[in-house]
């Protein structure tokens, strides 16, 4: 025992329990799960807790609202084969994510394709497979007319907004002021008119503002005006919007003190905005995108420790991963002050958390910093640490080839 002070970690997602002690992910035990695998560092995925999300998205939101898997987050092939034909379409944003999308099996009709900097050959690919794709510029509007017309296919194209204003709380803004995404609000009613004098088919407007939000009230505000946006640029262009993608942008809890999105509240305001929609936007078809929300804590990092170590009266848990494999994690990955998420031993799960002790990964850094002063059971070498919140930003999200390496195992379960 040390006398070093506790520093707190975030909730543990309401997904897991316990077994013979251990952690159970999908009623497996972690050290069954990795000795089914083979090997540590490991992600495993709980189709259970994927299950339980999505039923609570559809329970909480009008049916008439689509939910689009956003795959940034998650790419994993086995993954977006289950999520497949449980969500009403997926978001890519490049054209490798597009054919991992194909190759799980989604239909092209079901894809929307936004990011900035799309080359001629994915635009090429995706116009040819009839995927809906999300414009982030004139030039690219005038880009995909041309390759509409060489190959002899009507473009697909809905506008990305980008809105004048952003998601209040969001982890990452990607809307309000100078952006490299979306076409600014004032210019979108002549993209409109372009698009449909070019022959294209107008497919409506994607407007995304931010990222990680976890209070209702905000997300609620923006979609209020992301509502009343898009009905003045479709009255200003003088057509109605076939779709509009109201963005996603819900967060999950990854540190102390966070609290769940409220579900409930927003799915009860947009229920009431949808049955109350301007003209212009009675015959619209509305989806939001979830990335993060549908999967980060559907996935748990386990990594096993391979020393323990005590400097300067500190203990510290060496493991075999680290930020690797989870720099989000580390607080690397888009983080201004270092919090810790949630962490647990695997395997004395039920433990009494006794003692201070630092986790670390095995990279030659000291920004290799899984959880920074937890108070944890008196782990051992050999035992199993996981690490919660690792199904979104973690595996394809980490810089695998750091120090030579490698990815971790994955695993769908
Ligand atoms: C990153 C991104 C998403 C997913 O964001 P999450 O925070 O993972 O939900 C959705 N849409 C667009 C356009 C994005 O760039």
């Amino acid at each position: 025992m040390t006398d070093v002070k506790a520093k707190p970690t975030g909730p543990i997602p309401p997904y897991f329990s316990a077994l013979n002690g251990e952690l159970a992910i999908g009623g497996k035990t972690a050290s069954a799960l990795v000795a089914e695998a083979g090997d540590t560092p490991l992600f495993v995925y709980s189709t259970d807790a994927l299950t339980q999300r999505i039923a609570e998205l559809r329970a909480a939101f009008p049916e008439q609202l689509s939910l689009h898997y956003a795959m940034k987050g998650n790419p994993y092939p086995p993954l977006l084969e289950w999520m497949r034909d449980r969500v009403d379409g997926f978001d890519v944003a490049s054209g490798g994510e597009l054919k991992l999308a194909m190759a799980a099996g989604v239909s092209p009709e079901k894809i929307s394709f936004a990011g900035p900097g799309k080359r001629d050959r994915e635009l090429e690919f995706a116009i040819l497979h009839g995927v809906t794709l999300n414009c982030e510029s004139e030039g690219e509007a005038s880009r995909a007319f041309a390759i509409g017309d060489r190959l002899g296919v009507t473009p697909k194209l809905a506008i990305r907004v980008n809105p004048s204003f952003d998601l209040k709380g969001s982890g990452m803004k990607m809307g309000g002021g100078a952006k490299q995404f979306g076409v600014d609000a004032e210019r979108v009613p002549d993209l409109i008119r372009a698009i449909i004098d070019a022959g294209a088919e107008w497919r409506g407007f994607h407007i995304y503002a931010g990222s990680q939000a976890l209070d209702a009230d905000a997300i609620i505000a923006m979609q209020a005006q992301t509502l009343a946006m898009a009905a003045e640029l479709a009255e200003a262009a003088g057509v109605s919007p076939p779709h509009v993608n109201l963005g996603g942008g819900f967060g999950i809890p990854y540190f102390p003190g966070d609290k769940a999105v409220d579900l409930n509240a927003v799915g009860g305001a947009l229920g009431q905005a949808l049955s109350a929609l301007p003209d212009i936007l009675k015959d619209t078809h509305f989806c939001i995108e979830l990335g993060r929300y549908l999967v980060g804590e559907a996935g748990v990092y386990l990594c096993r420790i391979i020393d323990r170590k005590v400097s300067h009266g500190e203990t510290f848990l060496v493991t075999d991963g680290g930020l690797h494999h989870q720099l989000a994690a580390s607080g690397n990955f888009g983080t201004v002050i270092r919090r810790n998420y949630p962490v647990a031993i695997a395997n004395r799960f039920e433990a009494e958390p006794v003692e201070v002790q630092n986790v670390v990964g095995c990279l030659c850094t000291p920004l290799d910093l899984l959880s920074n002063q937890p108070l944890l059971p008196r782990a051992e070498v050999g035992d199993l640490v996981a690490i919660f919140c690792a199904g979104a930003y973690g595996a394809s999200a980490s810089p695998a080839n750091f120090l030579g390496q490698g990815p971790a195992l994955e695993m769908l379960f």
